[in-house]
């Protein structure tokens, strides 16, 4: 007797790039903004004062993961907010918390990087006609290098006592380390000009190549992801094994052979869903009846965004607030201040 086929009802239109691609372009464009506005800021005390002045934004702190992670430790170790770069806390805090909420959502829907390294394989799969996928004894050990650095920056800043934090974030270095962060940029030179090429032709073969093997903060989020009680989950009842979802997963995520993808290297980026044929097949639910809608979603992120970033400026811990003599002693001399650890 032959097989019973499934039933397949189709699934209706999915938004959910659309929305996903909304979010990436305008956070895109916020870090740009931010990006103009520090450089403006930070030339004005470089000129001493020559050039036009404006505010210093506190977003850039969401550009100090390291200094977003000891504010943590010495928010835990203390009770008290940190006074230098308490915005990098509060933005780790709201990135941590979307993706405990939404799996690593941070990575696929807002992070500047993310989006770049996705437009990259999109980009060389446009001119080459495909992307260039590793073997698996390769790629996953390759994954394995973001835990590596990681596990070398906890362990640093673990070791490090409340009163080690606080002296490292008021030495001159932790004091402007959104500035060394930006000349590092500026200076890059030819060896590290090269390193950034390199990067950028893998990332046109190998998808989401910085992310998905040299990402340090993608590797937090992921591990902190796990905890997650979203998931992607596959329903074998509706699922027509069409295998689109695991073609369709950036992250090279085996989808089809899967009921639930519990992988710390799913993003929440929703790519299987929007390729399924097969309505009630695939979905980002909390229990496999409780599917997510992508509108939820996208509130969720945005409110979790907002919402921390509101807290800390209504309580007073947005602002770095250095004096402006400060900053016109300090920027200038930025290059030649070391790690004081160093
Ligand atoms: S499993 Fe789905 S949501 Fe997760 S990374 Fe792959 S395509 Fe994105
Ligand atoms: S895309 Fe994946 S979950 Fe959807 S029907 Fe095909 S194999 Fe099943």
């Amino acid at each position: 007797m032959p097989p019973t086929a499934k039933p397949f009802i189709r699934r209706r239109h999915d938004h959910s790039q659309l929305v996903r691609r909304a979010f990436q372009a305008a956070f895109l464009l916020l870090n740009l903004w931010i990006g103009v506005q520090f450089y403006v800021f930070v030339r004005y005390y470089e000129t001493g004062g020559a050039t036009v002045a404006v505010t210093r934004p506190p977003g850039v702190e969401g550009w100090l993961p390291i200094a977003g992670l000891m504010n943590l430790k010495f928010l835990l170790a203390t009770g008290h907010v940190p006074d230098i770069h308490p915005a990098g806390l509060f933005l780790l805090v709201a990135f941590v918390s979307i993706s405990f909420v939404f799996r690593k959502a941070f990575c696929s829907w807002l992070c500047p990087i993310g989006t770049i390294s996705e437009w990259l394989w999109q980009g060389g799969r446009a001119i080459f006609g495909r992307n260039f996928d590793l073997r698996r004894s390769v790629d996953i050990p390759l994954r394995g290098l973001k835990y590596l650095l990681l596990g070398f920056f906890a362990w640093a800043i673990v070791h490090m006592s409340a009163e080690a934090l606080r002296e490292f974030m008021h030495s001159p270095y932790g004091l402007v380390a959104d500035v060394k962060m930006l000349n590092f940029f500026r200076d890059l030179g030819t060896a590290g000009a090269s390193v950034m090429v390199g990067l950028v032709v893998l990332s046109m073969f190998a998808k989401n190549a910085w992310c998905r093997f040299l990402c340090p903060y993608g590797a937090l989020l992921g591990l902190i992801s796990l905890a997650s009680p979203a998931r992607i989950r596959r329903n074998p009842d509706a699922c027509i094994d069409c295998a689109k979802c695991t073609k369709a997963c950036p992250s090279r995520l085996p989808v089809d052979r899967l009921l639930s993808v519990k992988s710390a290297e799913c993003t929440g980026c929703l790519e299987c869903v929007a390729v399924c044929p097969a309505r009630g097949a695939l979905d980002l639910s909390v229990t496999r009846k409780r599917p997510i809608p992508v509108a939820v979603m996208a509130v969720g992120i945005a409110l979790l965004f907002l919402g921390l970033v509101s807290i800390a400026k209504l309580t007073g811990h947005w602002h770095t607030a250095l004096p402006d003599r400060l900053y016109l002693d300090l920027i200038p001399k930025a290059r030649s201040f070391g790690h004081p650890g160093m």
